[in-house]
């Protein structure tokens, strides 16, 4: 047994107001903030004061508060459950505290815990859900802090899914009176389509669905997949409904592209599962273990996420995966990502488009792998356009090639960004015509996303992320192996 702390514990209690009278002492803007939140908890307010800052003077004139004009009285007190002193005076507040103290009327006086009886915790709310947090007084900024990340992870949703359990709960106890069932129920309703159907605003078939699972009782959980976009490879790209959904997941199939950062943002206990292709590797045999893996994990009732580097219907194969747990009516949803064209531009200071330069964007991949050509190379070669290739490491002499002879300008600028976003970001920049010559200097690796257009040309004064972007006259005059990557 762990011995008792020196100083108790505070005692945490959610206090019904409604229609109870409430004094605040003082008025001016934080006793605004307190008027504001107590009337919202729908407290009969009177504010003691000598004077009231105009917004607190018109909710007197509006008949919604009270006014006892001139200093603290105590008799102020009278009838009032509850205090909460407010003034800039410490004499003021303590005076407050005191007459409270006798009277056995609870007191908060802001900002100073030692003076109050009771607290105002630190508040996540959700509709009718709150989740207060309190440091005793002791560490008001640490709570605020966990304040925020609890913001950042819980879902707005959650206050209607409060709401809808709220109606309905006369109806579960009946349905299901044994506490074990009623249990197993809820944990049901949480893993299944509910939550995220409220999520969407689908209120009506989320209703549905939540009748459909109160029939079936206690039975057995419908699994689910988030087909997530992880972005490029900063963590802090991943998108907050990333976080959310990967906080969730109980099985994570991953692309090798995802980098370890974001996956350290999962659930400890979530099962981890590499499905990334080699390169080189049976593309089609991994792609149906990857649709079977799917299949199997959410059919087992797990809340499964695919997690794709960049964003999942960017050159990901996400449709495909798709309509495979659409053909198995498997639940489903998808959370985009930063796509690396976009992320690479951005840590590489090259704006895809320009007023003058460049009005179109084109993501471009596939070079012809199999020695086929599906690319319309006349379309490619066309100025006044940014050009992004995926995959773009292997091949640049090929692609040099055929731009130029399709009419593209040898001096057109490029910018090959190796690693983008990630602390090993590497960016080389230089002219279409050393474009083949000036990476293979570098011995730039996959993953590299090349840029090619007028736009590129500025990474060399905008860029802001990593090393400076290299020339290919910055590389070594010999000795350098022409590396080429896949
Ligand atoms: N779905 C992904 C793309 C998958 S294709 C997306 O939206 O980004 C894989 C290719 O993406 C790589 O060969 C490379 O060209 C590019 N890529 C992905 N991440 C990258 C990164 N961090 N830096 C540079 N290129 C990247």
């Amino acid at each position: 047994m762990s011995s008792p702390p020196a100083t108790p514990q505070l005692f945490p209690l959610f206090a019904d107001l409604k229609g109870r009278r409430v004094l605040v002492v003082g008025a001016g803007s934080i006793a605004r903030r307190k008027i504001d939140a107590l009337l919202g908890a729908g407290a009969r307010v009177a504010v003691g004061s000598p004077a009231l800052e105009p917004s607190v003077a018109a909710l007197v004139d509006a008949g919604r508060i009270e006014h006892y004009p001139g200093r603290f009285d105590p008799n102020w007190l009278n009838d009032a459950w509850l205090v909460v002193a407010a003034t800039d005076s410490p004499i003021t507040n303590r005076a407050v505290a005191t007459a409270a103290e006798a009277r056995r009327v609870w007191a908060n006086v802001v900002d100073d815990a030692e003076l109050s009886s009771v607290q105002v915790p630190s508040r996540v709310e959700r509709g009718p859900l709150q989740i207060a947090i309190s440091s005793g007084g002791g560490a008001p900024m640490l709570a605020r802090h966990l304040r925020e990340q609890l913001e950042t992870q819980l879902d707005e949703s959650l206050g209607d899914l409060t709401e809808l359990l709220r109606t309905q709960r006369r109806r579960i106890r009946q349905r299901l009176p044994d506490i074990a069932a009623r249990r197993a129920f809820f944990e049901r309703l949480l893993a299944g389509p509910v939550p995220g159907l409220l999520r969407r605003g689908n209120h009506a078939e989320a209703e549905r669905a939540f009748e459909k699972t109160l029939s079936e009782g206690a039975g057995t959980t419908a699994g689910r997949v988030a087909l997530v976009g992880a972005g490029p490879g900063d963590p802090g790209l991943l998108t907050l409904r990333g976080l959310r959904v990967l906080n969730e997941a109980d099985v994570i199939l991953h692309d090798r592209l995802v980098s370890t950062e974001v996956l350290a943002l999962a659930r400890r206990d979530a099962e981890l599962i590499e499905v990334g292709k080699q390169v080189g590797g049976d593309h089609h045999a991994t792609q149906s273990r990857i649709h079977a893996l799917l299949v199997e994990h959410a059919r087992a009732g797990k809340r499964v996420v695919r997690l794709k580097g960049g964003d999942p219907f960017v050159f990901g194969r996400g449709g495909e995966e798709l309509e495979t747990l659409h053909a198995h009516g498997i639940d489903f949803e998808v959370v985009p990502g930063i796509t690396a064209a976009v992320a690479c531009a951005a840590y590489a200071g090259v704006p895809l488009t320009h007023r003058e330069h460049a009005q179109s964007v084109r993501f471009v991949t596939a070079l012809g792998r199999d020695g086929s050509d599906p690319i319309d190379w006349p379309a490619l070669a066309r100025e006044r356009q940014t050009l992004a290739f995926y995959m773009g490491v292997s091949g640049l002499d090929r692609l040099r090639d055929n731009l130029v002879a399709h009419g593209r300008d040898p001096a057109t600028p490029f910018a090959l960004v190796e690693n983008g976003t990630r602390a090993e970001q590497r960016v080389v920049t230089g002219t279409l015509a050393e474009l083949p010559e000036a990476a293979a200097a570098h011995a730039i690796r996959a993953p590299a996303l090349l840029i090619l257009g007028e736009v590129a040309g500025s990474a060399a004064t905008l860029h802001w992320f990593g090393p400076r972007p290299l020339r290919l006259e910055d590389a070594p005059a010999t000795g350098t192996s022409i590396a080429q990557a896949a």
